[in-house]
């Protein structure tokens, strides 16, 4: 079983509490992905809403040394697309586009430092957009539309997971090149913070025509309300995309590290069981890697490695 996952918050969780990817209590180590025959896991270092300017950019140094500790710590972890041929390998990424302090050369920095991906806000409001719980959504703003454009530039993929409505349309309007969702699922729950955070058909639609990916967020909240969001909730949502969207563009975006998920699937280690229920629910085999590898692995490789 190959896994590309398009979203945790492990490298932000351990940097704060202290330990190593290697072994940890926390819903990822390498120790435990051992059974994958090919890892790609996409490390987001998470900005509080709190912090914006100067305050963002050091916060991103602090969990990017982390980061890069850890590289130099485990010689089976590569940075994806840097040539070594490892089992394990790491998308670095930066969730709510604050963390480039409210400038192109803040923007440059990050994609120096090896940042593949941006997730453009959290939940609130940033200098490039409104997040989703924006109580006013104002789009995305004049600066995030010359961001948008210069990380195309830049090889770095905008992230539209905690865009606000307008945000989303905004960039869809803007953008040359495609873009995703790297944790989300389908507006097809409802609970209020389901209801802001996951995506309408139409966004689907979009995302999907403009070539992009959706990672399924493994995140109870969004998947369900009550006891219904485990295996059959992550089928129902990516059965739905599906139909939407065709089966090349739906991924896993799993949020570990950063939320509240069912036991069945609470750990890299269980993931073995999702990918098995699936199967028995008509996913072919090809369908399975698609979604669990092969889609993710594609795209980063048209974005990233060709001009
Ligand atoms: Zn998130």
């Amino acid at each position: 079983m190959r896994l590309f996952d398009l979203h945790c918050d492990t490298i932000t969780e351990l940097c704060r509490e202290g330990g190593s990817l290697r072994h940890n209590d926390g819903d990822i180590s390498l120790d435990r992905a051992g059974y994958l025959t090919q890892y790609v896991q996409d490390y987001a270092v998470f900005i509080p809403d709190e912090y914006r300017g100067q305050a963002a950019v050091d916060y991103f140094d602090k969990v990017y040394a982390y980061y890069r500790g850890q590289l130099a710590e485990n010689p089976d972890l590569s940075e994806y697309g840097d040539g070594q041929d490892t089992k394990f390998q790491a998308v670095l990424s930066v969730e709510g586009g604050a963390g480039m302090g409210g400038t192109i050369e803040g923007l440059h920095h990050l994609a120096d430092c090896g940042v593949r991906l941006i997730t453009l806000t959290w939940n609130g409001r940033n200098e490039l957009a409104s997040g989703c719980f924006d109580e006013e959504d104002i789009g995305l703003t004049d600066f995030g539309k010359i961001a948008v454009a210069e990380m195309e530039k830049l090889h770095i993929v905008p992230d539209v997971s905690h865009l606000s409505k307008k945000g989303f349309y905004d960039l869809a309007d803007t953008a040359q090149k495609p873009f995703l969702a790297s944790h989300s699922c389908c507006d097809i729950v409802d609970n209020f913070k389901a209801r802001h955070r996951n995506l309408t058909d139409d966004q689907i639609r979009i995302i999907a025509q403009h070539g992009g990916i959706i990672g399924v967020n493994l995140w109870k909240m969004l998947l369900g309300n009550g006891d219904d969001n485990s295996y059959d909730a992550v089928l129902r949502h990516m059965s739905h995309m599906i139909e939407l969207g065709g089966e090349g563009f739906v991924a896993m975006g799993t949020d570990f590290d950063g939320c509240d998920i069912h036991p069945d699937m609470n750990g890299i280690q269980y993931l073995p069981g999702l990918y098995d229920y699936l199967g028995r629910h008509g996913f072919s085999e090809k369908l399975l890697d698609d979604i669990f590898f092969a889609n993710a692995d594609r795209f980063f490789r048209r974005l990233l490695f060709t001009n």
